[in-house]
């Protein structure tokens, strides 16, 4: 077995991993940083929906690992760590090679849950990654080219049937996005939009209950209510089983199934523990893991018994401190954790993490968002998507990169957006090319449009976007080094 030595060792190069990478690398840190990950490319996970539906470039919303680490010296292997010996402080990765470590981080995520549910994972799209994106692409334009083409009534039915199963902020904002979406790309097949129907069920009575974006239910509904076809809500159901034909559900409070014949059953309802973070179960005592069986970390973010081990995002949890899956939390507590590493090597104590909810953002729908700051001013329709865009893309790993993918957003908004068919109805997007003479009318307009509320798209965005002290600069090449610990 070929084994070899690293001193930093990051697994999962996810919000909390790569972050932690680039801080180390932008405070100068100097030791050798190895950065495992199975994946090429790092997915933006909050701007997935802009790569369903094309709004942005696959290279903005899933910039590959070279891309993000080109200048800096960090080691990053492209494997997956098939198992751990916190003891021997060793990683194992699937491809064959163990590696030793002085400090290990370990940032894996969590995976799709399905909650035992007969056929979900076998026939439902999940959507959590750049596969699953593309994937679900390629079926929802697939349907619909088979509805445009068929005459036989109740087949068209259930393709153009499309289920989303959880009402978390993942399953509202698929559900909202798809019904301006689909009656999009259904138009210019020559499809009647109206014959679609996208369907969001849910296992409790209220959608986004007991998620931090609880307080913009209304706001949701709203949405659902106002897409170009709304959305139908089927709330208080369990669904039982899932067929790549149909789906069954049943009344929480009846014993009656029923069955929605689809070819698209969408799931978002439930997360599981990585399969590497439930491995590590025979090595962490059963009182240092949580009820879902994560480990509990400290609040400057190590394994209890394994101080060594720095442990954050989706695959810990702080001890006393719960803290929700979020993006904005996980790319925090890597900031927080490479401070830590620092700190370590230069003796002195590690620090508690401070995590600041900054706020939500949610798509609801094609140029629709809402942005809620500090949960005291929520600012809705086209001015909240462009906050939530802005401040998505102001987050994206290196300058560089932050740069292009905005460039690239605001050519998009300016340029072209408004040179597209409105999405609104079969009619419209048949409409010929504009005049010369009419598009610049209309960019004048639209112009104005996007002018008049900027002050307060300033002030709204300021009030988001992150703080300097977490904010990256692009990596710095290799210095001289002065220690190793
Ligand atoms: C569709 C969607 C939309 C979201 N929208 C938002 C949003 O709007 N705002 C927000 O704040 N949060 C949002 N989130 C949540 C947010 O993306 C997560 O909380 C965040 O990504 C968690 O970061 P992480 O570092 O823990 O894990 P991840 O970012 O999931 O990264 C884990 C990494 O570990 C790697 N990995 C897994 N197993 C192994 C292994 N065995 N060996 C090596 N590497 C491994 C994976 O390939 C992955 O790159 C969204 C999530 C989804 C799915």
């Amino acid at each position: 077995m070929n084994s070899s030595t690293h001193r930093t060792i990051i697994v999962g190069a996810g919000f909390t991993g790569l972050f932690t990478a680039l801080h180390l690398r932008h405070q100068h840190d100097l030791r050798s940083i190895t950065l495992i990950d199975p994946q090429e490319r790092f997915v933006f996970k909050p701007m997935l929906y802009e790569l369903l539906t094309g709004e942005l470039p696959e290279d903005t919303v899933c910039p590959t690992y070279k891309e993000l680490l080109q200048g800096s010296d960090i080691t990053f292997v492209q494997d997956k760590v098939a198992a751990i010996n916190l003891q021997e402080k060793r990683v194992h990765l699937a491809s064959g090679p163990d590696h030793t470590y002085s400090y290990l981080v370990l940032t894996v995520g969590s995976i799709q849950g399905y909650l035992g549910t007969e056929g979900a994972q076998e026939n439902a799209f999940a959507f959590r990654t750049r596969e699953n994106a593309i994937a679900l692409e390629h079926q929802l334009r697939d349907c619909l080219q088979r509805a445009s083409q068929t005459n036989d009534e109740a087949q068209r039915r259930a393709l153009l049937t499309f289920v989303v199963v959880g009402a978390g902020p993942t399953g509202v904002e698929m559900a909202a996005t798809l019904a301006d979406l689909l009656p999009y790309w259904y138009a210019q097949l020559g499809g009647n939009i109206h014959e679609i129907r996208i369907i969001l069920i849910n296992h409790g009575k209220t959608i986004l209950a007991g998620d931090v974006n609880a307080g913009l239910k209304e706001n949701a509904l709203h949405a659902f209510r106002t897409r170009t076809v709304p959305v139908e809500l089927i709330l208080g159901v369990g669904v039982k089983s899932v067929d790549a034909n149909y789906l069954e559900y049943q009344p929480v409070d009846s014993a009656e199934r029923k069955k929605l014949l689809t070819q698209t059953t969408i799931w978002t309802a439930g997360t599981a523990v990585n399969p590497l973070i439930q491995s590590l179960k025979s090595q962490i005592r059963a009182d240092h893991l949580d009820k879902h069986g994560l480990p509990l970390v400290s609040p400057t973010l190590q394994l209890l018994d394994f101080p060594e081990v720095f442990a954050a995002g989706d695959c810990a949890d702080v001890q006393s401190q719960p803290l929700p899956a979020l993006a904005q939390v996980a790319y925090q507590q890597g900031a927080n954790i490479a401070h830590n590493l620092i700190a370590l090597v230069r003796g002195a104590s590690p620090s508690p993490a401070h995590v600041n909810l900054r706020g939500t953002l949610m798509k609801l729908g094609l140029n629709n968002g809402v942005a809620n700051l500090l949960d005291k001013v929520q600012v809705t329709g086209k001015p909240g998507d462009l906050i939530r865009n802005a401040t998505y893309l102001e987050m994206l790993p290196t300058p560089l990169h932050d740069f292009k993918a905005t460039t690239e957003w605001l050519k998009e908004e300016i340029f072209h957006r408004y040179h597209r068919p409105k999405l609104v109805s079969e009619a419209v997007a048949k409409q010929p090319p504009l005049s010369p003479a009419e598009q610049r009318e209309r960019s004048l307009v639209k112009a104005l449009a996007i002018l008049a509320p900027i002050a307060f798209l300033i002030v709204a965005y300021f009030g988001l976007r992150t703080p300097p002290s977490e904010r990256l600069r692009q990596p710095q090449p290799n210095l001289p080094r002065q220690s190793t610990p």
